[in-house]
């Protein structure tokens, strides 16, 4: 498989596939930049149609986290870990202790931490063969950046209605949240709780029921998304491509902000939809609030000194990126 030649190929440092037979790891790790410092990123488990998928998503995320540390001024390069398999039956303990060894022969050039099917818990077996795990720390939510990235969006959700209503209250508006996992229900208690009419959607009907019952939002059918005409914001909490050339002429809210990396299929659904007027707000900057959360764990916690970091760039850097988008007259993208 092409590494160089890939399309999502962009000066990447290091792709690094690792193998274990015995546990059945199959994983990729790219530091994609680490000018700044170690590379930082989560590690996922997806069970991809074929490598190339997992390629492509590793080759993307890890790119998305040198932009999402330079914009957060936080000291740490792009990286990313991706393994191929189905988190509900592939799992174990083995494979994720494989995985950990693969992390350590980086010698701590790449750290990683959670990201999709991959838990504080599932961290913390990692760690027993490796120190360069983030996101394990003792803090108020032992060591979850989730809730942090959480708090990031509501706060990016808030500059972009400020840029595009002027105001950045939530009372009444109507907020659609896709993924109900780790970021997607602290996202929607924060937006409920602020006033807004939440609706939500997951692929895991148990997790969709649990959000139902426990945060007062609403469970709707897949078409929502471009059938409601009375959509303020989508805010993408699950995978990737969310916003993508199928639906991009058809989606109905006035702005797109949430937690997913690489919310676009491609950087012309970013023009499809300046030319619609829909506002975006880029993933990297939405969902900095777990990068900078781990920055903290990893440097000493301050819950309020992360907080505001988390706000300084996702509420004040959303606002700044918006209005030169404006200005110049081009898409948030750059
Ligand atoms: P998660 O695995 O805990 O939850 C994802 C949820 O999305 C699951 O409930 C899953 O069933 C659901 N889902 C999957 N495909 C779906 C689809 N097509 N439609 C609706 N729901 C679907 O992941 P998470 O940690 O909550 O992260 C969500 C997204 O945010 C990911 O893209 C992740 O990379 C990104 N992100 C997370 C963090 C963090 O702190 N957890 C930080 C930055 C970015």
């Amino acid at each position: 498989m092409a590494v160089f030649g890939h399309k999502e190929f962009h000066d990447h440092e290091r792709v690094v596939y690792g193998y274990h037979k015995e546990s059945g790891l199959r994983a990729i790790i790219s530091i994609h930049n680490s000018n700044l410092g170690p590379a930082l990123g989560g590690c996922r488990m997806i069970p991809y149609v074929n490598d190339d998928d997992a390629l492509t998503d590793v080759l993307r995320l890890s790119r998305g986290m040198t932009y999402k540390a330079a914009m957060a001024k936080v000291p740490y390069g792009g990286g990313k870990a991706v393994i191929l398999g189905d988190p509900t039956k592939d799992k174990t303990e083995a494979l994720l202790c494989a995985m950990g060894r693969f992390i350590h022969s980086f010698g701590g050039e790449y750290i990683s931490g959670e990201d999709m099917n991959i838990s504080v818990a599932d961290c913390k077996v990692m760690a027993r063969e490796t120190l360069h795990i983030g996101g394990i720390a003792e803090t108020p939510t032992g060591g979850d950046p989730s809730p942090m990235t959480a708090y990031g969006v509501e706060m990016a959700i808030r500059a972009a209605l400020f840029h595009r209503y002027h105001t950045n209250s939530l009372t009444g508006k109507k907020i659609h949240v896709e993924g109900n996992g780790k970021v997607g229900p602290p996202l929607a208690e924060g937006l409920v709780a602020a006033g807004a009419e939440v609706f939500v959607t997951d692929i895991n009907i148990e997790r969709e029921r649990k959000a139902v019952a426990d945060l007062g939002v609403i469970s709707v059918s897949n078409d929502f998304l471009t059938s409601y005409d009375e959509l303020d914001v989508y805010a993408p909490c699950a995978l990737g491509k969310a916003v993508n050339d199928e639906n991009v002429g058809k989606i109905t809210a006035k702005i797109v902000c949430g937690a997913a990396n690489n919310i676009l299929e491609n950087p012309e659904n970013g023009e499809t939809l300046k030319e619609r007027g829909i506002v975006y707000v880029p993933d990297y900057v939405a969902n900095c609030g777990g990068l900078i959360d781990i920055y903290y764990q990893n440097t000493g916690y301050d819950v309020e000194k992360a907080h505001a970091h988390t706000k300084s760039v996702a509420y004040d850097m959303t606002l700044k990126i918006l209005s030169a988008a404006r200005n110049l007259n081009c898409t948030t993208l750059f």
